[in-house]
């Protein structure tokens, strides 16, 4: 697992619910002790009055046998037995209280009462305890003070809490005297009467049990408990006389303690929140990513093939060669198909589409481990690393001989081929656009070999690059000067006739340094800077000028793509025929197979405009393009041009079934049929035999200038000529 996504899906919700969760659990102990703290001080006021209260109502119990006419009576009389059933044991039974004493109003004790098992203490430590409250009181008495008389308190009385015989305990001296008031007695006459009531006995327990005190009890000492809560108990001079403890109600740490299951599992909750938050954030994120992967690989492949496209080739070409080491040797391969466009044209788009992704299979099938790339329409490059010179040939050659077999697409065959040019540049400091540049190059030279060919670039080839850029210059002002390029004528006869009925034009170029120039040099040349129409109308007006006196015969011109889908072309040839006085049904403008069939649109306007006004059209090289006999059934042309490669083995009957099956074909869709290259009588009887039209080739006469065309149309005699 990644570290991020670790981090998303676990460490993050951890600590987030951790945070929660301490947060709260923070907040509630604060809260609880908050609650705990005040609760605590409360029950210490509760406890403090309780006390208080306590010490009144032993005083207040007192009253009730106290404030009695009889028991000053019997006081008076000293009637033991009476004194011991109401004041003693009444009072025990009663209320509780441990011990009792009755004394004159000189303190001298009348009676004494001291609950059992309590009599460990002494009547002299309970009188030790009492006397100073007892002569306070009656000097109270004897004064008539009257202080703290209401309602509820009948008598003057005094309290506190003192120890007896070292146990803390709370005594109360009240006087007896009458509750009617017909018993007069003198001030400071009053006997008084004792209560004690033992703070350590079941008072702890009874006041817990009472007022929900948990494990409520007396200490003499100060005891050293954290979780208990106790207060001091004072006798009126500030005494301690021991403390009253207790476990306290907490009421915070009990909600806190109920709660505690609940913060627990909302922190857990938290934590499955957060944890499929991150989750659904790390699946988000990765399926971001492979998104953004996918956009990328788009932005990098070419769609029909899946290699790499001509910026992401180019990067990689430019990132690995500044990775290089010197001993590293990297080189860039150049594939152009031969005749793709062709195919293109003749079978439309789809099955070229379908040939150039077989194209791209069959490269991944011999370098499974190459970067490949489509840079253009039929053209695919190649870079090769730590491969050397001769295993990058075999390479290049492989990549030939494989192309070069037949493709099968939707049941048709279909025969291509490539070029291929190759740069290699060992060590670093060499340069993407320059090794680039020399591919390209050395590709240029494997096509101009014959194509099916590879080229390796070497320095020399940059000199003929050099070369041809003059040429292109020198071509440039050869149109613009007018006078270099020529027009030779190659008559062509009726298979069964002597006298020529026809010339084909074509163009020559006298360089007036390098001499004659092919056509098949300057021509493309030509097609590639765009100066095919200069050459195509020179030949024309040059070709209708000459028939224009020779109306026994008509001419033929060669017409570039280029310049058929020219929207001008039309009416540029019928001006010069119109110009020449020349019928436009003796002029044919030959045009090559693909053009015939899968034309633009404009193409097509143009030939039917052109075959509107008369003028007749011929498929050159009929045979070597891709068009199926059924194909050409809809064209519409006037003649086929059989080309010269089918009519080589024909007298030695290689081929002649094909050229009969074209020559039927063209008869019987009402087309004209000439053979082109006849070179030998016997191909000419051969041709004638199976009922071809024309024939022409150098058996009858090489291309030959114009002057000499003029001459063998006058005299019929042509047996020489220049070519
Ligand atoms: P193409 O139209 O097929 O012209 C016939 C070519 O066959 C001529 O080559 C001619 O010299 C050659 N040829 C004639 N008879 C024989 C023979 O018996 N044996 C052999 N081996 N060859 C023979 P050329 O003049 O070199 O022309 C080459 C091509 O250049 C022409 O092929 C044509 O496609 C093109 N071309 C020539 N002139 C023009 C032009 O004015 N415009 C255009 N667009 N293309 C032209
Ligand atoms: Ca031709
Ligand atoms: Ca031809």
């Amino acid at each position: 697992m990644k570290q991020s996504q670790l981090l998303v899906k676990w460490i993050v919700p951890a600590s987030v619910s951790a945070l929660v969760g301490a947060m709260l659990l923070g907040t509630l102990y604060w809260a609880a002790a908050r609650t705990d703290e005040v609760a605590a001080a409360r029950q210490k006021d509760l406890v403090t009055l309780i006390v208080s209260k306590l010490q009144s109502s032993v005083a207040h119990d007192q009253e009730s046998a106290t404030v009695w006419d009889d028991a000053v009576v019997k006081t008076r009389e000293r009637d033991l037995e009476w004194l011991d059933v109401n004041l003693g044991q009444w009072m025990n039974t009663y209320f509780g209280h441990d011990a009792a004493f009755v004394l004159s109003a000189d303190g001298k004790p009348i009676y004494e009462f001291i609950a059992k098992p309590f009599g460990a203490s002494t009547a002299t430590d309970f009188y030790r305890a009492y006397s100073p409250l007892a002569s306070r009181l009656h000097k109270r008495l004897a004064a008539a003070d009257q202080e703290g008389i209401s309602d509820r308190v009948l008598s003057i009385g005094e309290s506190d809490l003192t120890f007896v015989g070292g146990r803390p305990a709370v005594i109360s001296v009240k006087p007896i005297v009458s509750d009617t008031g017909e018993i007069k007695q003198r001030a400071g006459e009053e006997n008084l009467h004792i209560a004690v009531r033992f703070l350590d006995r079941d008072l702890p327990i009874q006041i817990g049990g009472e007022y929900q005190f948990a494990e409520m009890q007396f200490m003499t000492t100060m005891p050293h408990d954290k979780g208990h809560s106790q207060i001091a108990l004072r006798s009126k001079s500030g005494e301690i006389i021991g403390y009253f403890n207790w476990h306290p109600f907490e009421p915070g740490t009990n909600v806190l303690d109920a709660t505690l299951p609940v913060i627990g599992l909302s922190v857990v909750a938290i934590f499955i929140a957060a944890s499929l938050a991150g989750h659904a954030i790390w699946g988000r994120s990765v399926k971001l990513n492979s998104n953004r992967q996918e956009l990328q690989s788009l932005a990098l492949r070419d769609t029909l093939t899946g290699l790499a496209n001509r910026a992401h080739f180019q990067n990689e070409l430019v990132v690995r060669l500044q990775r290089s080491k010197p001993e590293d040797v990297r080189s860039v391969l150049f594939i152009d198909l031969d005749r793709f466009k062709a195919v293109n044209d003749t079978y439309g788009h789809p099955i070229g589409d379908k040939l150039i992704a077989l194209v791209a299979e069959r490269m991944r099938d011999i370098l499974p481990n190459a970067l490949i790339g489509r840079i253009g329409g039929d053209e695919f490059t190649v870079l090769l690393e730590m491969i050397g010179s001769s295993e990058v040939a075999d390479t290049a050659n492989r990549i030939v001989a494989s192309l070069r077999e037949p493709f099968e697409i939707e049941g048709v065959y279909i025969t291509i081929g490539a070029s291929v040019g190759v740069a290699t540049a060992t060590g670093p400091g060499a340069e993407a656009n320059e090794l680039t540049r020399q591919a390209d190059i050395a590709l240029y030279h494997a096509k101009a070999a014959g194509r099916n060919a590879y080229a390796v670039f070497g320095d020399h080839m940059d000199e003929l690059l050099r070369t041809r850029r003059k040429l292109e210059h020198s071509l440039r002002d050869a149109l613009a000067g007018g006078t270099q390029i020529e027009v030779a004528y190659q008559p062509v006869y009726l298979a069964d006739s002597s006298g020529p009925c026809s010339v084909e034009a074509l163009a020559r170029w006298i360089h007036p340094e390098l001499g004659p120039i092919g056509p098949d040099v300057f021509i493309p040349l030509a097609e590639e800077i765009g100066l095919i129409h200069k050459i195509g109308s020179l030949v024309l007006e040059d070709a209708c000028s000459l028939i224009a006196f020779l109306p026994s015969i008509s001419a033929a011109v060669n017409a570039s793509a280029a310049e058929l889908s020219s929207p001008g072309y039309p009416l540029r040839v019928l001006s010069t025929l119109a110009k020449w006085g020349v019928e436009p049904s003796r002029l044919e403008i030959e045009i090559t197979e693909s053009l015939a069939i899968n034309g633009e649109q404009e193409t097509e306007r143009n030939i039917t405009m052109l075959r509107t006004a008369g003028v007749k059209f011929a498929i050159d090289d009929f045979g070597t393009g891709y068009s199926s006999f059924s194909r050409v059934q809809n064209v519409t042309v006037d003649r086929l041009k059989i080309d010269k490669s089918f009519i080589e083995g024909i007298s030695g009957g290689q081929n002649s079934a094909i050229v009969e099956a074209i020559i039927n074909m063209a008869r019987a869709q009402g087309l004209q049929t000439t053979a082109e290259g006849v070179e030998t009588n016997e191909q000419r009887e051969a041709l004638k035999s199976l009922g071809c039209n024309n024939v022409q080739g150098f058996l009858m006469s090489r291309p030959i200038a114009r002057e000499e065309v003029m001459a063998l149309v006058n005299t019929g005699n042509a047996k020489h000529g220049r070519g």
